[in-house]
């Protein structure tokens, strides 16, 4: 915000200010200045990116904006100091689509953050928005969008993978007088900022993904269940509601039709097992969130015992694009069964880090170093923790290893909801398996024994390890605690909670011998 104050103050003492809708409207010369979405490149933020040359300033601070503003209206070079400079080979980028970090990606979800002013409804509509919706309630039956989504492939981008349009399907023909839509936002990984990002960046398109979804299984109501920390998204997304029953795009007779659709925003306190889609309908009933055993499905019976979707942020984020642009167009992209893009959040000791969006099946090898510029300060890159604390480690023989659902699954691993870790030769295997048990432990609700004891039975050996004071019987003790934990647990949580310590122990069991053993 300061950045934005600085030249705004600046474009203005020049006397060259206009507003954007002067500039659009009326085309006078002038320069505009706006607030937009998180663009993804956080390790380069504060960002600032001029229309329409595309020239991406990065790490700006407010003294900086006089010099931007003059090269700018003198039509000078670029301010040379404030441009990307790969990390590596030193090689300097003006424009933002030039920039490996931008160049290696395909943003189709992502593609309003960093774009349009996330608080302007006519931005979204201007871009397209909402035309997916009159689409589908002027001219598909909701049994028709139930089978394009079907036909698209596209998964849920939570973690699990599950086919969207087949969970759409089994909630439209279940028998309910009233059905409902809820949205997943409670993200918890840590290191895992996708869902905000895109909450803040393009709330809209996430409401228009929920009302179609409305459409296609016959609900009227839909909440967005969004965790209290991210104060910026849950204001935005408060203002996107408001502003779209305005315009008449949610509420009763939407764009005059029959269809009628509102939504609430619920607001979480910050328990990570409410990402459990049966803890997540409790805490929004008002209850203790804590998961219940399933069946029945959600898709039977969830919210207040009635028919109820429940996706992920970035699944819904997906629908409008597939609506307007055809299954056919989204299912070729990715790979066979993992169709469409996947956003990573891409963390730890890469040489860029930042939110990004690649088509599932991309390599990890082209992630971490086509676009995180490989590994900081010229050391060996290590091992990767995809998926957050339910995910697992991939090592240097993964890299090659198309990131999808699938092949993830094969390797121990799973996408989650897209938190990604990157380790070099420096880090220790062992901490970070006792950071993500300590993590999960704390978070165990407690309700089943096999995740409340063992994950704190888990805890315990690996701080032991860490202390210096294993013992070699550990080894053992550690996988078949692991594995009873996994197989025994009723939620997602506690049956993933052995992840990062089964991969640890699969690829870097050495490592972990040396601990207990030698004592390092
Ligand atoms: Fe609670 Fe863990 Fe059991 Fe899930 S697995 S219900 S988080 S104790």
């Amino acid at each position: 915000l300061e950045v934005y104050e600085a030249i705004k103050r600046e474009v203005e003492a020049r006397g060259a200010f206009v507003t954007i809708d002067v500039l659009l409207e009326k085309e006078e010369t002038g320069v505009a200045v706006v607030k937009s979405g998180c663009h993804g490149f956080c390790e380069m933020g504060p960002l600032v990116r001029l229309e329409p040359s595309g020239i991406l300033y990065t790490k700006v601070k407010a003294e900086d904006a006089a010099e931007i503003v003059d090269a700018l209206l003198r039509d000078e070079k670029p301010v040379e100091r404030l441009l990307y400079r790969h990390p590596v080979t030193g090689e300097v980028y003006a424009a933002e689509h030039e920039i490996p970090f931008y160049r290696h990606q395909q943003r189709t979800t992502l593609a309003h953050c960093g774009q349009i002013d996330p608080e302007d409804i006519r931005e979204y509509i201007a871009d397209g928005g909402y035309e997916g919706l009159l689409k589908v309630i002027t001219t598909m039956t909701p049994e028709q969008v139930c089978q394009e989504i079907i036909a698209s492939g596209l998964r849920g981008r939570g973690g699990g993978g599950f086919p969207t349009g087949r969970k759409w399907e089994l909630t439209r023909i279940a028998k309910g007088d009233q059905k409902y839509v809820v949205c997943n936002g409670d993200e918890g990984d840590p290191g895992a900022f996708m869902d905000r990002s895109l909450l803040e960046g393009d709330p809209h398109r996430i409401l228009e993904g929920m009302a179609i979804a409305g459409y296609a299984v016959g609900a009227d109501e839909g909440y967005i269940y969004v965790r209290a920390e991210y104060p910026l998204a849950v204001r935005r997304l408060k203002k996107a509601v408001a502003d779209a029953e305005k315009y008449g795009l949610l509420g009763r007779k939407i764009l005059g039709t029959d269809f009628n659709f509102t939504i609430k925003i619920k607001e979480g306190a910050g328990a990570f097992v409410c990402g459990e889609e049966t803890a997540l309908l409790a805490s929004i009933e008002g209850k203790r969130g804590m998961p219940s055993p399933k069946p029945p499905f959600p898709a039977q019976s969830g919210l207040w015992g009635k028919p109820t979707v429940i996706n992920n942020v970035e699944t819904f984020a997906n629908v409008p694009q597939i609506i307007m642009n055809g299954a056919a167009w989204f299912s070729q992209i990715g790979t066979k069964n993992n169709a469409g893009t996947k956003t990573f959040a891409l963390t730890g000791q890469v040489a860029n880090t930042g939110l990004i969006e690649v088509p599932l099946g991309t390599t990890l090898r082209q992630v971490v170093f086509a676009i995180g510029g490989g590994i900081r300060g010229g050391k060996k890159f290590k091992a990767v923790q995809i998926g957050g604390p339910s995910g697992g480690c991939l090592t240097e023989e993964h890299l090659d290893l198309p990131l999808d659902f699938d092949s993830l699954q094969a390797a121990g691993a799973m996408i989650g909801s897209g938190g990604m870790v990157v380790m070099d030769e420096s880090t220790c295997l062992v901490e970070v398996a006792r950071f993500f048990m300590n993590f999960t432990q704390n978070e165990s609700c407690g309700k089943c024994v096999p995740c409340r004891e063992g994950t704190k039975r888990m805890l315990e050996i690996l701080q032991r390890a860490v202390d210096g004071k294993g013992q070699p019987e550990d080894v053992d003790l550690l996988q078949d605690l692991a594995e009873a934990v996994r197989d025994g647990s009723l939620c997602g949580l506690g049956k993933t909670a052995p992840n990062p310590v089964l991969t640890m122990l699969k690829y870097f069991k050495d490592e972990y011998i040396a601990h207990v053993v030698d004592k390092k």
